[in-house]
């Protein structure tokens, strides 16, 4: 963004990273692990002005802190001219550094929305919808007896709860995925939609051969049956089987333009905000639109992340012209997360209509409760 007189002078004062995590009842199962505790990142962005912004997702290390002349004293308004000098060139080369700066990228756009007392869907460009149609994460592993019944059950409950469409976790192996999807997709019927996540769990010849079985269970999509790396993989399993193929979650924007735009490696590219920001998010909105690829955004943190997330959802223009367009979706994780909706005073949830209204307030539009921050808080860096 250039600067003239009419932009709002601010100043960036401190930066306050919260890093917060919140022990489960009960734990849950992927391919990679089990999940014990939850983690998440608030980056609190203090300025001169009496606003504070606010954004979820990365810091890794100490960089900032070191070099403080980054952020501070600068405006929010050079959002973009920050995200450039802290985007890692070279994408995956050094990942580590453009993993860590999403949550502050964040936190400038809702400065400035708030600044110019905009919701940040209107700064991002044109605003589609405000609402959205979510889809349902949950569907992970627990310490059942019987994994098909348990999950089979459990999907009946997200259905009964009004979710049109539901992703569930495979890559337990090839006898197990077949045996669970037929079990979920039965508990379901034919018309809520159902779609897989195997968080790498394969190689492509495994994939392959799975997806083959798989196909006969209507699919949404299958997320991340290889490794994120493995464009090889990647490319041939598109040609394998007719379930539409996702991934992206793990790889800065640069990557993903690079190798899963500009090939159409992917049906859909699900790139998550935390390693992109939301400047990375809003290029990347336009580069899959123009290149005919499906954008479903990866969602995985607190309430800050999501109601970022709603923005950038409510500004994905639809994938093809007409009536019936595969619809733009939303990532809804209801797994047990002890913070997630604590820490903002807005409930950000689905309504009798099916759909999830995008904030409305300047900024995020959304108010963060400081007492839940320092209940699940285990460190704070404060920049200055
Ligand atoms: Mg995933």
């Amino acid at each position: 963004m250039l600067h003239s007189e009419s932009i709002p002078r601010i100043r960036i004062t401190e930066v306050r990273v919260h890093q917060l995590t919140g022990r489960l009842k009960e734990r849950f199962g992927w391919s990679q692990n089990w999940t014990h505790e939850r983690h998440a990142t608030l980056v609190e962005v203090v300025t001169d002005a009496g606003l504070t912004g606010w954004g979820d997702g990365g810091y890794g290390g100490d960089w900032l802190a070191e070099n403080p002349e980054l952020v501070i004293g600068r405006s929010p308004f050079e959002v973009e001219a920050i995200h450039e000098e802290l985007r890692a060139p070279g994408g995956f080369q050094q990942r580590p550094r453009a993993q860590t700066h999403g949550g502050l990228d964040i936190a400038l756009w809702d400065l400035v929305g708030q600044a110019l007392g905009l919701p940040v869907s209107a700064l991002l460009g044109r605003r589609y919808r405000d609402r959205v149609q979510p889809y349902c994460t949950a569907l992970y592993r627990k310490d059942w007896t019987d994994l098909a019944a348990g999950l089979a059950e459990e999907a009946k409950s997200w259905k009964a709860a009004g979710f049109r469409a539901i992703k569930m976790k495979t890559g337990y192996g090839p006898e197990v995925d077949v045996e669970i999807v037929f079990a979920v997709r039965n508990a379901l019927g034919a018309e809520t939609g159902l779609a897989i996540d195997s968080n790498c769990a394969y190689d492509a010849g495994t994939a392959a051969m799975i997806g083959k079985r798989l196909e006969p269970f209507d699919l949404l999509w299958w997320e991340e049956p290889v490794l994120a790396s493995d464009y090889e993989g990647y490319r041939r399993l598109r040609n394998s089987f007719s379930i539409p193929l996702a991934a992206g979650e793990y790889l800065p924007a640069d990557l993903l333009a690079e190798q899963f735009v500009q090939s159409r490696l992917v049906d859909i590219l699900q790139p998550d905000i935390e390693t992109t920001g939301m400047t990375g998010a809003r290029r990347l909105t336009w580069l899959t639109w123009l290149n005919h690829m499906r954008l479903i955004p990866h969602n995985w943190g607190s309430a800050v992340r999501t109601a970022a997330e709603l923005h950038w959802a409510a500004t994905i223009p639809p994938i093809a012209e007409g009536l019936y367009s595969p619809p733009v979706m939303f990532e809804f994780d209801l797994t047990e997360n002890p913070f997630r909706e604590a820490v903002v005073r807005e409930k950000l949830e689905m309504g009798p209509d099916g759909l999830i209204p995008v904030p409305d307030g300047p900024g995020l539009g959304i108010h963060v409760v400081r007492e839940a921050v320092e209940e699940f808080r285990k460190n704070l860096i404060v920049i200055c």
